[in-house]
Parts: structure tokens; sequence; C-alpha cells
């Protein structure tokens, strides 16, 4: 069985966690080490049992702890060409051992035991920032956080996905009454910015996702309530689904307390 579980979602710290027993993989380490280690551990495993990282971009929530992670244990990191490129200084900052940067362009296939694992653009304000798509003989799965638009790429790819983790960060109306600056709510909200509900929810539909997992995470702890966000899905999508709340943890064994 391929293990899946959000290991946290939001600004304080973005992990995916994915295991078929053989090849254990994680998506994205915005946490310390000793915190991976102990949200790891609720699904029976540990940094050491990984074999290797995939970066969506270098958002400090995304991106802060994959350094000390490759420090402390030798395994591949793979970011996008651009992300490297283009982010100079956040790039060096992390400290990643130069001889454990695996750098992939869009499409390109990194073969991993039986997960077949590639990259897609995104619109966000970090550039070469991409989403991850796993091909596994049980499942095909999908990560998209953190993007202002969809594109029609994107919702071929979540239609022949099993299961989905997408962005879903903010309600529309407590981003507008909320108490964040003018410039920032036009941050969120551009096409840079980050998916509010009702964009991820259309994308659900336009997409014509039909598969038995779906995860709405990286919700933003004052712009969206994940009660809020249940009773607006609820109408209009079809499949299973969880809304992730900040500080939680999510995956095929349940929510974990
Ligand atoms: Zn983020
Ligand atoms: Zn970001």
């Amino acid at each position: 069985m391929l293990k899946r579980a959000v290991l946290g979602s939001g600004s304080s710290g973005n992990a995916y966690y994915m295991s078929d027993g053989e090849t254990s993989i994680l998506l994205d380490q915005g946490f310390s080490l000793v915190e991976l280690n102990r949200r790891l551990e609720r699904f029976g495993s540990s940094a050491s049992q990984l074999d290797a990282v995939f970066v969506t971009h270098l958002h400090p929530d995304h991106a802060k702890g994959v350094g000390i992670l490759a420090r402390n244990r030798d395994i591949p990191i793979h970011l996008h060409t651009k992300a490297i490129a283009r982010n100079a200084r956040e790039f060096a900052f992390l400290g990643i051992p130069q001889k454990q940067v695996v750098e992939v362009e869009v499409g390109e296939v990194i073969r991993l035991g039986a997960m077949r694992i590639f990259c897609f653009t995104t619109s966000h304000d970090s550039p070469g920032s991409v989403g991850w798509y796993i091909d596994h003989p049980e499942e095909r799965v999908m990560l998209l956080t953190d993007l202002g638009k969809t594109t029609e790429e994107q919702k071929e790819l979540a239609q022949r996905a099993s299961v989905l983790f997408l962005e879903a960060n903010y309600d529309e109306k407590m981003l507008e009454e909320g108490p964040y600056p003018r410039i920032l709510k036009h941050r969120i909200r551009s096409v840079e910015g980050h998916l509010s509900n009702d964009d991820a929810l259309t994308f659900v539909q336009e997409s014509g996702f039909a598969g038995n997992e779906l995860y709405f995470v990286h919700l933003s702890s004052t712009n969206n309530d994940h009660r809020l966000l249940e009773g607006q899905a609820k109408g209009r999508v079809s499949t299973p689904f969880v809304v992730c709340e900040k500080n939680r943890w999510y995956g095929t064994i349940g929510a974990a307390q």
C-alpha cells in the first residue's frame, strides 16, 4: 500500500510524506528536524528512513528545514532548475550540500523504486515554483499548493489523479473583511498568490477529479476557517475529502491527534 500523509500544511510549515514500504519520500520540508521526526513518528517512520526530498518552492514554510535534513541524511534533494538559478541567495541560505542537490526540469521523470515523479509549473511569487506528481502502480498523487491560478494542464493531471493535495488558502469574504493590509490582500489574490476556497472548488469541479482522497491544504489561519470550507465543499465536491487543519496530521491512517 502507498501510505501518504499531510505532516503539516499552512504558513507555519508544510511537509507531505509518501511511502510504499520500499521507497519513502518527502515533498517539502518546512519543519525543524525534531519536529519532522515527531510528525513522521505518527506514521511509523522517521527522517532516517527517507530516500529523497522534492521541493515545491523556496518560501520558508516549504523549504526552511531542507538544509538541516540534508546535512543529517545523505539523500538527494530535488528542486526545479529555476528555483535554484533565480533564488541564488535563498538557495545558498538553505545550506544543502552541493552533491545532494538534484536539478530537475519541468516534465523530467525521476524514477525511484516503483515511483515515477515529475514536476509541473505553478504560478506563484517565488521563481521556479512547481507542483509534484507521483505515479505509482497503486496511486497517482498530485500536490498542488501555493499558486494564484490553475491551468488546463493541471486540470488534466488532476483528472487522472487518485489522491489530490489541493491548496484552499482563503475565503474571499474573510480575506476582504480581515485584518491584512490592502497590499497583502492584493498579493494573496493575485495570479502569483494563493488559491481561494472558491478557486479550489472550481478546480475540483472543472478538472473532473474522481479520485478516492482529496485533501484541502494550506488554509490560512487568519483568512479561512475549516468548518466554513467544509460547508462550502459539501455542496460542490462529490469525492471523499478532508479539510486539513493547521498543526494536525492527516493521511491513510486517518487524522492523528
Ligand atoms: Zn506556502
Ligand atoms: Zn509560497
